[in-house]
């Protein structure tokens, strides 16, 4: 353990803010915690059995600004005020896993990103690794922050969720594996509203790579591609795509009905029905996962074992019941309107879908074609359905207004036919009506399971 005695000051005290705490304090820092709201009980027991400082309900900028080192949460935007001072006042700003990260030893990281899809893939990744006997952590926006995992169970490998806002404040932060699954507009309000600073903060995720990490990427991403061509990395990309032409290139493709990895001259293949997690979006991060493991050292048998025993995550596309011939789907966590395209794209019955809760500015538009062929019914289920209105009064015979998950659910169920399926797909925030996406999504299936 070192004896560095430097203030370090960490503002915002939820997961990552307390892992950093932890960690900070055994290394020897002399940590201080500041939240400008009230801090949940779960983390204050943290800091007070612990004996570290903390403020909460504001920022007192005199314990704030004799900081050498500062980590800022990701929630918090930099125009706080605070954030202002601190910046001009030339602190130096980390995130977490950028905390985290200079303390992890010999570890090795695998780190994922994208607008959509990283709950999923990192979980899959794990479940590959853990499968395989790897001692490996999940971490990041998922399970526990990566700087508490260091402090509490080191471990040789981590697959680590990782948001753009964490990406903003990295300096060293080198994964041996990234991965950037898709880039489509999200957050933009944290970036000024240009979308170009959302991709550059994404890319960051390769920034310190050397030309020994691997950078696995979509290649049938626009977006992702448009960057590459004009900024470079040092590390080897690999790619993923649904373009059978990949074939004979180190990477995953898809080829009819079968999924193609080809790592170190060795290949696998399985077939997609064989996958436990369905959907084109799910081949994407099969592709993803298997290329990481694969990267990793796990052979393809523990691969593709694993691929099929995966249960996936809860509230993503997760399948709840069939009453009377009528299946019910939850997908709460679609929170904007690409993962709804997804959604949509996998369902092979007529769909209820039951849409809404509060809008980003969403534009429906790329969703109209697959409204068009497959939806029957929408059910809007949110204070302010208007915007849904305004797509699509146009385009689908019956839309119904309700705001509670229960009135839903019902008015779903009274217009589904056995064959259908009612799919909970909101592209929107949960904030109006619910405490967030997981109280909508169980919300949705007890009303399900009640009827
Ligand atoms: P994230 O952690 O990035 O929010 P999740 O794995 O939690 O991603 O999935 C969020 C939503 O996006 C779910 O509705 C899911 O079905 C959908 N989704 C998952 N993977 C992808 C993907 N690769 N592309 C588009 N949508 C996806």
């Amino acid at each position: 353990m070192s004896t560095n005695t430097q203030r370090l000051v960490i503002l915002g005290a939820a997961e990552s803010g307390i892992g950093a705490a932890l960690l900070g304090k055994q290394q020897g820092w002399d940590v201080f915690v500041s939240d400008g709201g009230m801090i949940k009980e779960q983390f204050k027991m943290v800091l007070v059995k612990e004996e570290i400082d903390y403020e909460e309900g504001s920022h007192t900028a005199e314990k704030i600004m004799n900081a050498a080192c500062l980590v800022k949460s990701p929630g918090i935007s930099n125009k706080v005020s605070i954030m202002k001072q601190v910046r001009n006042a030339g602190i130096e700003v980390c995130s977490e896993i950028e905390f985290g990260y200079r303390y992890k030893g010999d570890s090795k990281i695998i780190a994922i990103t994208g607008s959509n899809g990283k709950s999923t893939t990192t979980k899959l990744t794990y479940h590959i690794l853990k499968e395989a006997g790897y001692d490996v952590a999940m971490v990041g926006n998922i399970g526990y922050s990566f700087a508490r995992q260091i402090a509490e169970r080191p471990c040789a490998w981590y697959v680590m969720e990782v948001s753009s806002f964490q990406l903003d404040d990295i300096h060293q932060f080198r994964p041996d594996v990234a991965v950037l699954l898709n880039i489509t507009p999200d957050h933009l309000d944290r970036y000024d509203y240009v979308f170009a600073n959302y991709v550059a903060s994404k890319f960051k995720i390769t920034a310190y790579q050397t030309t020994t990490d691997h950078f696995v990427v979509n290649q049938d991403d626009k977006v992702i591609m448009e960057y590459l061509a004009t900024h470079s990395t040092h590390a080897k990309i690999i790619y993923f795509t649904m373009d059978e032409n990949n074939k004979g290139n180190e990477g995953g493709h898809i080829n009819g009905d079968h999924l193609y990895i080809l790592h170190d001259g060795e290949a696998m293949d399985m077939s997609i029905h064989d996958l436990a997690i369905k959907g084109k979006h799910n081949q994407y991060n099969s592709m993803a996962a298997g290329i990481s493991a694969r990267i990793a050292g796990v052979r393809k048998e523990k691969i593709r074992e694993s691929f099929i025993g995966f249960e996936g995550l809860e509230h993503r596309l997760e399948y709840v019941a069939t009453v009377r011939g009528v299946e019910f789907i939850n997908d709460s966590k679609a929170t904007n309107v690409n993962s709804v395209w997804y959604a949509l794209e996998s369902m092979k019955k007529p769909v209820v879908l039951i849409l809404g809760g509060q809008d980003k500015g969403n534009d429906y538009s790329e969703i109209t074609e697959l409204v068009k062929e497959k939806v029957k019914v929408i059910i809007c289920m949110g204070l302010d359905n208007t915007p849904i209105h305004d797509s699509f009064d146009n385009i689908v015979d019956v839309i119904a207004d309700t705001s509670t998950a229960r009135d839903a659910v019902m008015a779903a169920y009274s217009m589904a036919a056995s064959g259908d399926v009612v799919l909970l797909s909101p592209a929107c925030a949960s904030f109006d009506v619910f405490e967030n996406f997981e109280d909508r999504g169980r919300q949705f299936k007890e009303a399900v399971r009640n009827l």
